[in-house]
């Protein structure tokens, strides 16, 4: 039997899907949405092409954290390109588009898909094919749609890798780590509540708070990520995230490694 099962899709209205609970995908629950239509690489590389952003290189969550420069012109209009089999893929992660341009959220339809009265924070994953964000699990809920490419989701349960006694030390702000990928997880576990979903443009999918879960591109992609819950849980969530950064900045938290500091793994590298 295989590891991994289709994740089930819903045709309910996500708003009041989420409240169950348990993975799921919406198909094209996002599909007339501009952006959906409309954000292609070209015109994303155009926004402003000099834009520094910083890319993370390979995947941080299991392996050493690194990070290149380029500009969003350069990175944008590299994506499509074939990359050499030995390449690592760089990264785009976690990229504040909306926040940087402002006029682009009039391309969405945030209203219809969140429940009411949540707060909410958006960001956007822009990469290459083969780019992964390696096995982890978040602290908020979080309605993810695929705006162009398709991207691969392995789910499994959020005691799955407890279970295993696979927890990773190293530090990350917002999520926890897994010391090994999804596949190999799946491999050791009989019946463990493993998904795979892959995510074509206008679908969404809800992966609850501690559900872990591994991300690769398939072809080059846009996914906007929202994390959201009651501000009571968001608040809460933030304040303990505050305090903990305030450790990790003093040296006092993560000195395992972090994915927000470049090094050697089991060592804190010098600071971004
Ligand atoms: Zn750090």
């Amino acid at each position: 039997m295989p590891a991994f099962r289709p994740l089930p899709a819903s045709e309910e209205a996500p708003a009041t899907h989420v409240r169950s609970r348990t993975p799921t995908v919406f198909r094209a629950a996002a599909a007339d949405w501009p952006a959906v239509q409309e954000w292609s690489f070209p015109r994303l590389a155009a926004l402003d092409p000099g834009l520094p952003v910083r890319l993370v290189a390979g995947n941080r969550e299991t392996d050493r954290t690194r990070f290149t420069t380029s500009t969003l012109g350069s990175y944008v209009s590299g994506l499509t390109r074939e990359a050499a089999p030995d390449d690592i893929p760089v990264y785009l992660k976690e990229f504040d588009l909306l926040r940087k341009f402002p006029r682009l959220r009039a391309d969405l339809r945030s209203r219809e898909l969140f429940p009411p009265r949540t707060m909410r924070s958006s960001a956007t994953w822009i990469g290459p094919a083969g780019a992964r964000t390696g096995l982890h699990c978040d602290l908020l809920d979080n309605l993810a749609v695929q705006i162009t490419g398709t991207k691969r989701f392995y789910l499994a349960h959020p005691e799955a890798v407890k279970r295993a006694g696979l927890e990773s030390r190293k530090y990350d702000a917002w999520a926890r780590l897994s010391l090994i990928g999804a596949e190999k997880l799946a491999a050791g576990q009989e019946d463990g509540e493993f998904f795979v979903a892959d995510l074509e443009p206008g679908d969404v999918l809800h992966v609850p708070a501690y559900w872990w879960h591994e991300v690769v591109n398939l072809t080059p992609a846009v996914l906007l990520s929202g994390f959201f819950g009651p501000s009571t849980r968001v608040l809460s969530r933030w304040a303990w995230v505050q305090a903990r950064e305030a450790l990790h900045r003093a040296g006092l938290l993560g000195r395992d490694g972090c994915t927000c500091h470049a090094g050697a793994p089991g060592r804190r590298g010098p600071r971004h």
